[in-house]
């Protein structure tokens, strides 16, 4: 059944320079051309594709709505790999609802979150995982973030995946050749060479799944707080770290001594990072409020930036702070190193910490270099290929793991049956990462995250 014909205004709702209202279907033209005028008085159904005509966009009744631009992309050359015509008004909200209203009236639907780029996956023109790399690209908070996504984009990730399953489906095939002989010819099997084989698969996702938490740490963000007791130079530290994106930080409702929360970038790491109320037994009950909220925030964060203030010596409360630093990811900063330092820092000890003046600036660098060490960012080159996600990731773990155990199976003798089903689960699991054999569900649930519009 050929798909309806779709439309959305691709470009954010708001002010700007333009705003682009995208069609996409069989009747994308003709839908096109029932609101768009020429000044050429050439209709756009006569274009090919890749072209462009200037005039007016016009509602049904034929009154002009604003002055505009359409573009004519041809199946499958287009962004859904479908006939597409975008119409681009001025920026602003009422000339591109004006325009999409009219372009309903000329019988288009409207279209759904992702409905554009998941037209592109059905038609072929991407993959699941190169979808998803549309969707970082939108959502890119970094430079480095977007170069990941762009590569993901680009098919990096889905030429990785290729690789190893087509490798591992060449295995599966020359074992199944052996387990149509009798066990006796089976004597011919070169065990080592497969097991060499599957173990070359086996390393080709380790490495994959290895950029992954540094990815996450560049894409998606590490959820960090700063703690100490009060005074240590929590503040500061949090100003240092945001200042060039301090018109991002944003006060929490509650208190004043609430938790203050900012996105911070720290080298290429996305730190969602939060500043906490000072540490300390206390019987203000409001600024109890503060400090329980900052314990459950050392408690939730998968990173700490745990200050102390080395000008003077450690006391009871810092003892506490770092006993609840058992078992969590965290740097020790030890503030104030522009003062004489009177802290013994024995009770450290296996802790990294990390010198700075908070107020100067001073260790700023070596700070975010630590940062960019603990969250694996540094461990990620250029060029690495990431994966973008959980469900990625997922898949990458359940293939490894069935290609680990396809390995030992082959080699402790079990029947080459058993090895090639537990191969087959490799692939499965790789065709599911790069969606050619993922379920409907998984696809909808991807699609669902998108921007109308996209
Ligand atoms: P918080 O209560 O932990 O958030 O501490 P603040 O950031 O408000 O800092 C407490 C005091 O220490 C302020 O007077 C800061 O100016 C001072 N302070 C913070 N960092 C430094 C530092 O690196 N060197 C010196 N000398 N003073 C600092």
């Amino acid at each position: 059944m050929a798909e309806r014909t779709v439309a959305a205004i691709s470009t954010p709702k708001g002010e700007g320079g333009i705003s682009v209202i995208r069609i996409s279907g069989d009747e994308a033209v003709s839908i096109a051309d029932k609101c768009f005028k020429a000044i050429s008085g050439k209709p756009l159904t006569g274009l090919k594709g890749y072209s462009a005509a200037f005039g007016k966009a016009i509602r049904p009744d034929g009154s002009v709505i604003d002055e505009a631009v359409a573009l004519v992309f041809r199946s499958p050359k287009s962004y859904t790999g479908e006939d597409v015509a975008e119409i681009s008004v001025h920026g602003g909200y009422i000339p591109a609802n004006e325009c999409l209203k009219s372009v309903f009236a000329a019988g288009a639907y409207p279209a759904e979150a992702g409905e554009f780029t998941k037209r592109a996956f059905i038609n072929g023109k991407i993959d699941l995982a190169e979808a998803e790399g549309v969707m970082e690209i939108i959502g890119a908070r970094s430079a480095a973030a977007l170069d990941i996504a762009m590569r993901a984009k680009e098919g990096y990730i889905s030429r990785d995946i290729e690789n190893i399953t087509e490798r591992m489906l060449f295995t599966a095939a020359s074992l199944a050749a052996y387990s149509d002989f009798p066990d006796e010819d089976i004597e011919g099997l070169d065990y080592e060479h497969f097991s060499a084989l599957l173990l070359e698969c086996e390393a080709a996702l380790e490495k994959l799944i290895s950029t992954f938490e540094g990815g996450q740490a560049i894409l998606a963000g590490v959820p960090a707080a700063i703690v100490g007791k009060p005074n240590v130079g929590k503040s500061t530290l949090m100003n240092m770290l945001s200042r060039e994106e301090k018109s991002i930080v944003t006060s929490l409702a509650g208190t004043t001594r609430d938790v203050i929360e900012a996105q911070v970038r720290a080298g290429n790491v996305m730190l969602l990072l939060a500043d906490t109320a000072g540490i300390r037994e206390t019987q203000d009950s409001i600024e109890n409020i503060g400090v329980e909220r900052a314990i459950r925030k050392l408690r939730s964060s998968a990173l700490i930036l745990a200050v102390f203030d080395i000008s003077e010596p450690l006391d009871g409360e810092d003892l506490k702070i770092i006993d609840m630093l058992k078992g969590k990811k965290c740097i020790a900063v030890l503030n104030k190193n522009d003062l004489a330092k009177k802290a013994d820092l024995s009770p450290l000890e296996g802790i990294m910490t990390v010198s700075v003046s908070a107020k100067s600036g001073n260790g700023g660098d070596t700070l975010i270099s630590a940062i960019e060490n603990i969250c694996k960012t540094a461990e990620i080159t250029e060029g690495d290929t990431v994966l973008l996600n959980e469900r990625q990731y997922s898949c990458a773990i359940r293939a490894k793991s069935a290609i680990t155990e396809a390995r030992s199976a082959l080699l402790s003798g079990v029947t080459l049956d058993a090895v090639t089903v537990l191969i087959d689960d490799a692939v499965n699991a790789l065709l599911e990462l790069s969606g050619k054999r993922a379920s409907e569900s998984v696809v909808e649930e991807i699609f669902k995250n998108f921007c109308i519009g996209k």
